[in-house]
């Protein structure tokens, strides 16, 4: 038998999740591969063991890395994950033929400026600027330096196509088929009365656009920013810019696999 690479295996800490690994990580040893269940930056795969949330978590973790990445599905939704556990073995014969593609996609990144400083976040699926504790935001939001509007309301989401069917499908945004690279600014609860108007649609907009978010000066302290989840707070920001970043990171795709017959499959 040819000695073969590395994979890093992650999975999250149920028993179903263990015992896949367990599974997975036997099979791959038979066929000659290396594997580590800790991150290792020299593996030619990772492969995700868990559902959406633990695919998210492992690339925050693990600083974004261009390493192909799979998900295996033990948990609830699975959007981003291409197999479910009973679809190991089929799997492993399509990879080692090759029977797969990288697709890239890109994350949407957002330079966060307060008055001393400026701190980028990433996420996958997408980034948004909601009021801390609840509170109303009241925000100037220009697009390539034209100023569009001044939004008052919940807050807004930038998503990226990728992010288009979560967190942004259950606040009313549209899907996006991958292959159209967009992102997607979707207001959260946007008041429109005769004391604040604002759009209550999604606007999409070109992967060069760069969107620049002014928080109007009382609302300087009172932001959140959330990146696929996770929560970033600082004090006195006066300007977010967000644009889809240059990183790549790169799925694995099983040959057959398509984003609407995922959409059909969860959703309708
Ligand atoms: P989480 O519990 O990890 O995820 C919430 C739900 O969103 C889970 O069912 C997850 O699937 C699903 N999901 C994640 N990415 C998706 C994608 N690209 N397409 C379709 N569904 C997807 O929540 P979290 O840790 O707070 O945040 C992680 C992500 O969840 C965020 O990036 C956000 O998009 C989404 N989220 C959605 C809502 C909402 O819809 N109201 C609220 C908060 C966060 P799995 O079950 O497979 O993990």
């Amino acid at each position: 038998m040819t000695k073969k690479g590395l994979i890093n295996i992650i999975y999250n800490n149920t028993n179903f999740s263990i015992n896949t690994a367990k599974y997975l990580k036997d099979r791959l040893m038979g066929f000659g591969y290396q594997v580590s269940d800790h991150f290792d930056f020299n593996a030619e795969l990772v492969i995700c063991i868990g559902g959406d949330g633990s695919f998210l978590r492992a690339l925050h973790q693990h600083g974004f890395p261009s390493i192909p990445i799979v998900g295996i599905n033990t948990g609830h939704l699975g959007f981003f994950t291409e197999i479910n556990p009973n679809e190991i073995d089929d799997f492993l014969e399509k990879y080692i033929t090759q029977q797969y593609t990288i697709s890239t996609i890109n994350p949407v990144q957002a330079d966060i400026c307060t008055r001393n400083d400026c701190i980028e976040a990433l996420g996958i699926n997408e980034i948004a600027i909601k009021g801390d504790k609840s509170r109303t935001i009241h925000l100037n939001i220009s697009v390539d330096e034209h100023l569009i509007q001044r939004f008052s309301g919940d807050g807004i989401l930038v998503s990226s196509s990728t992010g288009s069917t979560a967190y942004n499908y259950s606040i009313g945004g549209s899907l996006i088929d991958p292959r159209l690279s967009a992102l997607q600014v979707t207001p959260l609860a946007p008041i429109n009365t005769n004391a604040y108007r604002c759009f209550t649609s999604s606007v999409i907009l070109p992967s060069d656009a760069v969107i620049k978010v002014h928080p109007e000066y009382h609302f300087e302290d009172s932001i959140v920013i959330v990146s696929d989840g996770l929560e970033h707070r600082y004090f006195g920001i006066n300007e977010i810019s967000l644009k889809m970043s240059e990183l790549e990171i790169n799925l694995l795709k099983l040959e057959g696999s398509s984003f609407w017959s995922k959409a059909i499959e969860k959703f309708l």
